[in-house]
Formats: structure tokens, C-alpha cells, sequence
């Protein structure tokens, strides 16, 4: 099967002007602006991926009978382009990004994309968009590549037609005043995913279901939501859309829930575990109760708690309430190694550390 694709470009001929994107990435917030441009590559089940297409950006026409409309067989990807001091653009382990998407599409019936075009799609859109990645400190362009199932037929199977895309919305620093910790609120009510179900994949659904718990979160002043196993919920499991860790400071140790199955391997997670490792903390990976969460506070032993994924990199967690309790304090500083963990990522991120692991990969040459 030939793993490369000629990409038709199409540009628009109603880009932003210059002046407009500069407003625009003056203030990006998030997921709220679009560049000019998207990616669109079809899937059918005779034909393999075909028809790869970068098209000025705009609405998909769905057949109201389309699979993802009816059985939510969708999946997505979230990535980020950065530039560097000189001008040029790079991501980081795009070939990690790519790789997840074939196994959340491998849960979810969905066609593999090959990882060379998964790389390729991000290096096409910023070809046509690359004044789009901003220059300003810690603002990114984030990529949302996805995929659904978009052929027209009710039955329940996977369908026989499917759609990638790919789109671009720049985002600012999520911290805008400083890294500031956040309350969290533990979930008693509800499960994220079970083992065998799909909390491994990185799907829509995992994400419909959480937003009611999330609501919850909101209404108890907290910013995410907790969620434990769903079999005896006393073992972390991971926050709506992010993974956790617990800083034990004396005994230089790096905590975080063993991949359970029903966890999303958080490629965060993962380059934090291992740049926790260069710097000679001790890591573990394994379960976590609840009760050692409290308990590790309250006694001292747990010094910092924090979430990380690709958006936020990594949030502080002040506070940890639920039904009943409340442990941590949210008006307390984040932690040292929560802070110099960030600034590691970061700074290799953007160019500023060496890329010792050989993460990161330049788009715009
Ligand atoms: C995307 C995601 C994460 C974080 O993954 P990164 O690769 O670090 O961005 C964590 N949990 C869930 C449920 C996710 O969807």
C-alpha cells in the first residue's frame, strides 16, 4: 500500500488580511478563530485514502444518514505547531500523535491513516498557513486533526466511507496571568471509561460523556473533573481530558496511574515520565488510591499534584474537593517541580533547550 498521497492544493482567494490576523492572534483564546485553510482526505473501503486535498476552510456537507451522526464513529487528535526564535515552525512527536490515531481508530472501525500522511497533512497546512503561528510567548497554533465515518447507511457496522480532516485554531498562553493551580472536583457519580470500553481511544465520545460531570465540576467552583476506576472507584484514573500526577518531594519520586486500559495515553504523560527520569527522579507507574491522594497531603508526603496534556502542558492542581471534603489549598503557590517540569517541556518545545530525545520535527521546510 503506498503510505504517501498528492495533496490538491486549493487556496482560498478570501484569506484574512493581515491586519485582521493580527487582531486575531493578539487574542486568540481557544478553539474559537480558524486559519484560512483545512485538510480533507477520503476513505473508502475499495478505494483506500484518496482525493488528499488542502481546500480553503468551510463547512463539510454530511448526508443526514452519515454514520457519525447516528453512532458517534469519530476520532481526533490535538497537536500543536510552534515557532521558534528564527522564524521557523516546528511540532512535537507528531509521529506519537499518528500512531494514536491508528489505534483509536482501530477501536472506533475506523480506517488507519497512515502515519506519513498524518505528518504530511500538518506540514500542508502550514504551508498555506504558517503566518497563522504566532511569535508572541507560549502562543502555538493548534492542530485538530479528526476522522468520521461518513458513509450514508444506518446499519450498525462500521462504515464503508470515512473522512479525515484536519483544522488549525492559534492559541494564546493558557496561563495569560502565570501558571496559577486549580481546584479540581472528584467525581463520585459518574465513570470516564471501563476496561474493554473505549477511554484508551481518543474519541468524541469519551468527551460527550463527560461534560455533564463537567458541569458538576463547574457548579462546585472547580475547573475539571476526577474520575476514578468504574469497578471499585477508589483508583485515579485521569481528568476529563488530561492525566495526573503526584510529586512526592522527599523522596524525589514522580507518580502517575499505571495505563489501565481505560486511560488516553497522554504523550505529555509520557515525555514528562521520561524527562522525570533524565533529571534522576524515581517514577512510578502503578495504581493510586484515592485515599493516598488525602492521606499524602494531609500528612506532607504528596508536595505538588498536577494534570498535563497537550493544551494546558501542565496545570497545577491546588485543590482536590469532592462529596463531603476537601483537601489542599488552592491560594498556595505551584510547586517547583510541577513549574521546572513545565518549563523543561516548554523550552524544548519552542526551541530554547536542546531536543535531546529527537522529538521535535520542523513543518515548515
Ligand atoms: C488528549 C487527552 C489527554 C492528553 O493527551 P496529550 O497527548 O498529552 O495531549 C489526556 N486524557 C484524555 C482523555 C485525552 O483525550
Amino acid at each position: 500500500m503506498s503510505q504517501s498521497l498528492n495533496f490538491h492544493v486549493t487556496r482560498s482567494d478570501r484569506p484574512r488580511s493581515a491586519e485582521e490576523r493580527a487582531r486575531i492572534l493578539e487574542k486568540p483564546g481557544f478553539g474559537v478563530h480558524f486559519t484560512d485553510h483545512m485538510v480533507a482526505v477520503r476513505w473508502d473501503k475499495d478505494g483506500g485514502w484518496h482525493d488528499a486535498e488542502v481546500r480553503p476552510y468551510g463547512p463539510i456537507a454530511l448526508d443526514p444518514a452519515a454514520a457519525v451522526l447516528h453512532y458517534g464513529q469519530e476520532i481526533f487528535e490535538g497537536i500543536k505547531a510552534y515557532r521558534h526564535a528564527d522564524g521557523s515552525v516546528w511540532t512535537f512527536r507528531p509521529d506519537a500523535n499518528g500512531r494514536r490515531l491508528q489505534r483509536s481508530a482501530a477501536r472506533l472501525a475506523l480506517p488507519q491513516l497512515p502515519v506519513e500522511v498524518f505528518v504530511e497533512s500538518l506540514k500542508q497546512m502550514i504551508a498555506v498557513d504558517k503566518d497563522w503561528v504566532s511569535d508572541a510567548e507560549e502562543a502555538s497554533l493548534y492542530f485538530r486533526p479528526f476522522m468520521i465515518g461518513d458513509e450514508a447507511f444506518l446499519g450498525v457496522r462500521g462504515a464503508h466511507q470515512a473522512s479525515y480532516y484536519v483544522i488549525a485554531s492559534p492559541a494564546g498562553p493558557y496561563f495569560a496571568k502565570g501558571v496559577a493551580p486549580v481546584a479540581i472536583w472528584l467525581s463520585t457519580d459518574f465513570a470516564r471509561a471501563a476496561k474493554g470500553g473505549t477511554g484508551a481511544a481518543k474519541c468524541g465520545g469519551n468527551y460527550a460523556a463527560s461534560l455533564l460531570p463537567q458541569q458538576q465540576a463547574q457548579a462546585q467552583g472547580c475547573s475539571q473533573v476526577l474520575f476514578l476506576d468504574p469497578v471499585e472507584g477508589r483508583y485515579l484514573e485521569e481528568l476529563g481530558g488530561m492525566n495526573v500526577f503526584l510529586v512526592y518531594g522527599k523522596r524525589n519520586t514522580l507518580v502517575t496511574p499505571a495505563l489501565s486500559g481505560s486511560i488516553l495515553e497522554g504523550i505529555t504523560r509520557e515525555s514528562i515520565l521520561q524527562l522525570a527520569r533524565d533529571r534522576g527522579m524515581t517514577v512510578e507507574e502503578r495504581q493510586v488510591t484515592i485515599d493516598e491522594w488525602k492521606q499524602g497531603v494531609a500528612s506532607g508526603d504528596i508536595t505538588e499534584v498536577f494534570a498535563c496534556g497537550t493544551a494546558a502542558v501542565i496545570t497545577p492542581i491546588g485543590q482536590l474537593k469532592g462529596e463531603g471534603f476537601s483537601v489542599g489549598d488552592l491560594e498556595a503557590p505551584a510547586g517547583e517541580v510541577t513549574l521546572s517540569l513545565r518549563r523543561e517541556l516548554t523550552d524544548i518545545q519552542y526551541g530554547r533547550l536542546p531536543d535531546r530525545h529527537g522529538w521535535m520535527l520542523r513543518l515548515d521546510a
